[in-house]
């Protein structure tokens, strides 16, 4: 078994985050066993990790005209743009053999698909931790009826917001293509920390 918070941004990197490296580090809670870097728009992994008893994956958030979505398993990010069509974002994963969750569906704070989440060929759903439980409720509904998994994560730019909810994975987890496997095999879902 595997735990990990499937959404971070790090400040540098996701301009609206005050969350360092030595902050993530320092504050994140012994029930992870690993995190995945999400920033806006960037896919490189940090040039060096000095905390190497941390095992960090990276992914990406990116924006469409409908809300956000994360990507997991890619090489290549879209150049920033703000009216992306969903059926774009989520081909332009697909084609690369990554997976596309659907960032915080239902909410108040965020850009979300809100009930157009149904119509979208989405690999997982997020249940985001920086949400309340009725956001969380009609997020796993559309996960059950749309037969994919949910994902756990926190959305964290500052300490205060991290250790909320993570992903469990039934299997461990090794590298970002064992994240997309278990996803596609609907081997994971969200918990609350
Ligand atoms: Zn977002
Ligand atoms: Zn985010």
């Amino acid at each position: 078994m595997t735990v990990i918070d499937m959404h971070i941004h790090l400040k540098y990197r996701s301009s609206c985050s005050n969350l360092s490296m030595y902050d993530l580090y320092c504050n994140l809670s012994v029930s992870f066993n690993a995190v995945c870097i999400t920033d806006h728009w960037k896919l490189a992994p940090l040039k060096y990790n000095p905390y190497q008893d941390l095992k960090i994956f990276y992914g990406a958030e990116i924006s469409c005209k409908l809300g956000d979505i994360l990507a997991y398993g890619i090489k290549y990010i879209l150049p920033k743009k703000k009216n992306y069509d969903a059926e774009n974002v989520i081909e332009f994963i697909h084609k690369q053999g990554g997976i596309a969750v659907c960032a915080h569906p239902y909410t108040n704070r965020h850009e979300g698909f809100g009930d157009y989440v149904y119509e979208y060929e989405f690999e997982g759903i997020e249940i985001n931790g920086s949400l309340d439980e009725k956001y969380h409720r009609l997020a796993e509904k559309a996960a059950n009826s749309m037969d994919i998994p949910t994902l756990g994560g926190s959305d964290a730019h500052s300490i205060r917001q991290l250790n909320t909810f993570g992903t469990k994975f039934e299997k461990p987890i090794n590298s970002i293509k064992d994240i997309v496997d278990a996803v596609k095999n609907k081997e994971c879902k969200a918990i609350k920390i």
